[in-house]
Order: C-alpha cells, then structure tokens, then sequence
C-alpha cells in the first residue's frame, strides 16, 4: 500500500515530540490548564464539603457540574468550524458528541433538580449518553487514519475480540442469571457501558498509541479523557448495580476531569496547529494482550460451562470466533511484517542510491567515482587495458550565479550534468566532482575515444542554450572546458591521471576556454573549428564564398582568414585562439547574403535605411552561426569584427577594454582586403593608401598594437596579396592557410 511507505517516511522525519512540555509553552493553554486544574480542586473541595448534604450535593451535581461539560461542547463547535481537513472531521463528530452528552446531562439534571424525580435508569438521558461510546471509535479510527487499512482493520480485530470476550463473560455471568428473573435492562445497560469503553480503549491503544509516534497532544488528551471515562464508568455501573450510586458524590469528579480533558483537547488543536500523528515503521504490536485476554475469557467460561456439565451455544460461538480471530490477527501480523520488511528494503536501497549520489545533479558523487576509479585503475594495471579520465570545469561559471542567481547556476548545473551523462557513454562512469566540476572514468579507453566523447561532451554543453526557470525563460549561453587523460600513454601511474587531466583542464582554459586538451601539456588539443561537423564548414565556407563573389571579383573571405592567421602568429596567440580567428575571418562576412545587391553594389554614400541593413550583416551573422554547435565563439568574434576601439563601431559599440583582441585582428584585415580589392562601391586604393588609412585609423578605427604588426608584416612581404580565385574555386570549399 503506497500510503503506507509514504507515511513512513514522514515517520522517520524528526525526534519525538514531547507534548506536555510544549502545551505548557502556549500562554492560552497554559491559562486554560491552570483554570481546569483550579476547577476540579474547587469541585473535589466542594465535593468532600457537601458529602454530608444531600440538597447541596445536588445542587453540585446540577449547574455546576455542567459547566465544563458545557464549556467542552463549545470548544469542540469552535475547532469543528476553525479546523480544516482531517481535523474537521474528527472534531464534528467530537462536537456532535459532546452536544449529546450535554444533553443527556441537563435531561439528567432537569429530573433530578427542577422536577424532583429519581433520574430512572434507563432513561431518556441514556439516549443521549450512548453515542459517545459509538462516535469516539470514529474519532480514534479518524484522528490515526494515515496507519495502513490492514493495521486499522488489526485494532478493530483487537477491539472486537476482548469485547466479544468480555461480552459474553458478562452475559453468562451477570445478565443471564438475571434472565430467569425477567430481563433487566438497567442491568444490560450497566454492563454495556464499560464494554464499549473497554472496546475504545483497546481500539486507541492497537491502533494509535502503539503504532505512531509525534501523537498529537490534542490526541493524548482525548485519549486520557477516554481513559478516565472508562474507570468512572466502571466504576459507576458497579455502584448503581449494587444500588449505591448518588449524584453530587466522589464518583462525579472523573466525569468533570474528562469534561475538562476534552476542553484542553480542543484548546490544544486550537492553539497549535497540530500536524497528524506519524505512523511508526515497526509499531508496537499489543497482539499477545487481546489474545490472550479473550482466551482467559474463554477458559473462564469453559470452566463456568463444565461446572454445569454443559456447553452453551454461546460459548462455543465465541470459542470459534477467539480462535478465528486469533488466527486472522496472525496472518495479518504477518502482513504487516512483510509490509515493514518490504519498506525498510526500500529504504536501505535508497539510502545505498543516496550514499552514492549527488544530491543536485543525480550524477554519482566524488566518494563513489573514487572507489571506482581505484578498482578501474587496479584492473587497468593487471589486465594491461588502457584507461582515461576526463575533468569538466564550467567556464566563467561564477558570473552565471553573479548575474543569474545561486538558483540559476543549479540549474544550469543540473542541465549540464544531464547532457554529460547523455554524451558519455553507457560504460563510463560520469560523476560530480565538486561545484561546477565533472569527471568521467573510461575504462579501457585509448586517447582517440577519450577525445571523440571529450568533443561530444564540450559541443553538447555549448550546443544549446541553458533554459532558466521563470516567467522571463531566459536562455542562458555556457561553455565547458575539458582536460582528459589516459594511462599509460599520459600518465604511466594510474594514480596521476585526475592530475594529468587537471593539467589539461588548466592548459584548455589557458587556451581560451570551451576547449578539449589532452596530456599534461595539453597537447593534440581540439580547438573549437575542428569540433563543428565537418560537413558544416564546407557549407559555410560555399555560402561566404557565395556573398564574397557578389561583392567583387577578387577573394575576399579567403585573404583576410589567411592574414588573420599570420598576425595570430605574430601576435603569440595560442594554436586554438589562431585556429579561430581563422574560423571567423574566413566566415566574417556570411551575413551579407541578406544585404541585397542594391545595398552592396551602391556606389557613394548609402541612405540610414540603407547602412542598417548593411551594417545588420555582423549580427545576421553572428546569428547564422549561433546555430552551429561548437561555433559560438566564432559567432562572438563575427558580431565583433566591426566594433572599433573608440567605440563607434557596430552593431555593440564596445569600446577598447571589450573589443576581443581576435575581433580586432579581422577588422584590420577585413579593411585592408576591402580597400585593395576591387569593388563596385568604392576605388581600389594603392597600397600606399592603404597603408596610409590603416595607419590614420590606429587607436580609433583599428587596434594600435594590431595595425603597428599588419603594417610590419604587411612591410616585410608576409601578408602577401590578393589572388582573383578561378571562377570554380569561389564556389568550393577554400582550405584555411
Ligand atoms: P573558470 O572559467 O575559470 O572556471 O571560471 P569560473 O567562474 O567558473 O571559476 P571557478 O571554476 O573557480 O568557479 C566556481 C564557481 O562555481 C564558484 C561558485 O560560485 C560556483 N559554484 C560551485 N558550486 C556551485 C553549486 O553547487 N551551485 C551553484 N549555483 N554554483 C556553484
Ligand atoms: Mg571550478
Ligand atoms: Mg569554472
């Protein structure tokens, strides 16, 4: 039963409350406690004060003797009407009880005081009394309701088998002998109330008290009021049977105690806001006291029976219902053993997940991928199989929590994992290192592989935009860096290899970031053009030549991304960073295919209409190239290539301290192709007035230290010149320098 491994959980939640104390802690039930106490004395003083005084003992036992009763019944309408859910339930029908006991009180009372009359019994005020023993079985069986059907049905088996029991003892022993005499009902209804009291009491010790825990106080006290109705009940059957029961006496005080009881109760549920009680796992079963109980019952009535030389019918009907009982209460033991069995299995493999998982990302965690990695190691070294690792640092991952929020960044931690675990491969085993930190384990794995997942890995992270929750469903954009290792080739100690990746790790965010390198030096690193799909390049690389031919017959695209490498050369840049600026130089114009003819080929100076749609070009292209997972930083330099240091470029106008150095590179290229080829819109310059623009441009228009080194290697011969490409070559693919 599903409710039943719920409830469990919840029961295994927190220490057990201590009730008494925290009543005490609230003023108003403190006042209501103290109030209650200061009644009963009062009332038991008056009681030993009046004992002697039939009048006055009853009047004690009118007015004021339905005072509490009166109070409870008003408490118990206010928590029927304030309380909401499972609640309302349990104290409708405590307040309908209440109300009836009222009654029957002032039936009692109105005969006793104003009418003079000796209450008969049974009487009308029986009627009213009655319902109690009916209703709080609801109550009980409503106030634990979150216990399993079966152990609810367990308590009612319980409750039915000692009443059985002592029903029946009762009859044979106390009402039937009667029975030759005429049938006495005062007599059945004697014995009736503590049966049913006897029924409630074992009810809320099978079912609540001995199956929860964190029991509500409000519960404690109905249950305590049950409880001392119970004794007085007894109590009060032996006295009227034997015909010395008076109102106003000793007796009447249990009555008052439980009136004051239930007043508390709903004070408690009032003041609280109680939560249910919580079902324990492993509950104390009080089987073996109903059992044996109704057997003791049983063999009384034997031995009655056999004194006589006979066996009552009656007596044989309970024989078989004890022993049916007896034998249905086992099997249901045995259920509910297997019920507990069942979730504390549930709840030791979830702890195993737990102890092996992480909490955000529901990747293995770092103790786990540690004892894996030392048996893979331990394995790779005897059988002689290689073995790799791959370390994933999020770049930049600080700014997301900066800029997004912690909630954000988790997000996109979750997001990321998932795509690791989607890129890896089913034998490895992928695991959060640490924050923004992930690690794979490649058993039997040789660098090729590794660096085929690593690539895989780093495109499918950078791929897609991360959704962050909320209305504004922002797309947040984030790239990973990746050092791998394998043994032996990197690291010829197994235990150096998260080291050798880390290594690797550092060097790829040296190189710029979102980047795969591999070794200790990171050596054979991917850089991010060789991560597109190589059947994407040479499309892009036809639709740049495409534009390239409209606006002239000279290359265009080709020139400036062979330059542009030259001068990453010069400038020091690191292979990846060279290979990209390549990249984008070689695409840096590919927005243009929406910039019609009429724009491109105008001669002189455009309308603002027109040099929007021109200058859109670095952004349309930029955003063609978003589209292509592993060109992303491509796209940035492509939107940057025609900001300016002094920040009156487009389409951002960053200034000097943002323009991103490679952006800066294809401008002075881009520029200096432009004025050297010929073009429908404006003269071929020489190259002295090239040369004299470039320099004119230097520190506003084009990056001082990139303008000083073109113009040198442009001096020394390196940068070369432009070549009219064949008429087929512009339609092709054009390999980078
Ligand atoms: P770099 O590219 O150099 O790696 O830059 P970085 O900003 O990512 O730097 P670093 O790796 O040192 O940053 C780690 C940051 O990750 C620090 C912390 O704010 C964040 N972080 C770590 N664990 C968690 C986490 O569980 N949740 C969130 N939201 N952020 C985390
Ligand atoms: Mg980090
Ligand atoms: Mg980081």
């Amino acid at each position: 039963m599903t409710g039943y491994e719920t409830d469990h959980r919840v029961a295994t939640a927190g220490p057990e409350g201590r009730a008494a104390f925290a009543l005490l802690r609230d003023p108003v039930l403190r006042t209501t406690a103290a109030a209650g106490a200061l009644w009963l004395i009062a009332y038991a003083v008056t009681t030993a004060l009046v004992a002697d005084d039939e009048s006055a003992r009853r009047l004690l036992s009118g007015i004021p003797y339905l005072m509490p009763v009166l109070a409870a019944t008003v408490v118990a309408v206010v928590a029927a009407v304030r309380l909401r859910g499972r609640q309302a339930r349990v104290w409708r029908i405590l307040a309908v009880s209440n109300l009836s006991w009222l009654i029957a009180e002032i039936i009692w009372v109105v005969q006793e005081l104003w009418l003079g009359i000796e209450p008969p019994f049974p009487g009308p005020a029986d009627f009213f009394y009655l319902p109690y023993y009916f209703l709080v079985p609801v109550v009980i069986v409503l106030s634990f309701g979150s216990a399993s059907v079966l152990r609810q049905f367990r308590a009612l088996l319980d409750a039915c088998l000692l009443g059985a029991a002592f029903g029946v003892l009762d009859w044979r022993l106390l009402i039937q002998p009667q029975l030759q005499e005429g049938f006495d009902l005062a007599v059945a209804l004697g014995v009736a109330y503590p049966l049913l009291d006897l029924v409630i009491l074992v009810l809320l010790l099978s079912l609540g008290l001995a199956g929860h825990r964190r029991v509500p106080a409000s519960v404690h006290l109905i249950a305590a009021a049950t409880l001392v109705t119970a004794g007085t009940d007894m109590v009060w059957t032996y006295q009227v049977l034997a015909g010395e029961y008076t109102s106003g006496g000793w007796l009447d005080l249990g009555w008052q105690v439980q009136a004051v009881l239930l007043v508390l109760a709903a004070v408690a549920v009032l003041r609280r806001n109680e939560r249910h009680a919580e079902v324990e796992l492993r509950a104390r079963d009080l089987g073996l006291v109903p059992a044996l109980a109704s057997t003791a019952c049983l063999l009384v009535l034997l031995a009655v029976d056999l004194s006589r030389d006979t066996v009552e019918p009656v007596s044989a009907a309970l024989g078989l219902f004890v022993i049916a009982g007896i034998l249905l209460r086992l099997w249901l033991t045995a259920r509910d053993k297997e019920q507990v069995v069942r979730a504390l299995d549930l709840a030791l493999k979830e702890q195993e997940r737990l102890a092996v998982t992480d909490g955000l990302t529901g990747l293995y965690n770092r103790r786990f991928f540690e004892e894996v990695l030392r048996i893979e190691t331990d394995r790779a070294l005897r059988s002689g199989q290689p073995v790799s690792v791959l370390v994933m640092d999020l770049d930049h991952f600080k700014r997301v929590n900066d800029s997004h929020g912690h909630e954000a960044g988790d997000t996109v931690l979750r997001e990321v994992a998932r795509r690791l675990a989607r890129a890896a491969r089913p034998s490895d085993i992928v695991a959060r290192y640490g924050g923004e930190e992930f690690v794979v384990l490649l058993p039997g794995t040789e660098t090729e592989a590794l660096r085929e997942v690593a690539e895989r890995v780093r495109v499918a992270v950078a791929g897609e935009p991360v959704e962050l929750p909320g209305p504004a469903r922002l797309r947040l954009r984030v790239t990973a860096s990746l050092g791998g290792a394998t043994h032996p080739t990197h690291a010829a100690r197994v235990d150096e290899l998260i080291r050798t990746a880390d290594r690797a790790l550092y060097a790829a965010k040296g190189r710029g970031r979102n980047l795969v390198c591999i070794g200790a030096d990171g050596d054979g690193d991917a850089p991010a053009a060789t991560a597109v799909d190589t059947a994407v390049l040479p499309l892009l690389h036809r639709l740049a030549d495409l534009v390239d031919a409209r606006q002239g017959p000279d290359e265009h695209g080709a020139a400036v991304a062979r330059w542009a490498g030259v001068v990453a050369d010069g400038l020091g840049l690191d292979r990846a960073r060279r290979e990209r600026v390549q990249v984008a130089a070689r695409l840096h114009d590919i927005g243009k295919l929406a910039v019609p003819d009429a724009v491109l080929h105008k001669p002189g100076p455009l309308t603002d209409a027109e040099w929007a749609v021109m200058t859109e070009h670095a952004v349309a292209g930029a955003h063609l190239l978003e589209a292509v997972p592993g060109l992303e930083d491509v796209a940035a330099l492509i939107r940057a290539h025609h900001e300016r240091p002094d920040g009156y470029g487009y389409p951002d106008g960053l200034g000097a301290g943002q323009l991103p150095l490679e952006a800066a590179v294809i401008a002075v290229c881009d520029a200096w192709a432009a004025m050297r080829s010929r073009r429908a819109n404006a003269p071929t310059r020489s190259r002295a007035e090239a040369r004299q623009e470039l320099a004119q441009g230097r520190g506003t228009q084009f990056d001082p230290v990139v303008v000083d080194l073109f113009l040198a290697l442009e001096a020394a011969g390196v940068v070369g010149s432009l070549e009219s490409p064949p008429a087929a070559a512009s339609a092709t693919s054009v390999r980078l320098s």
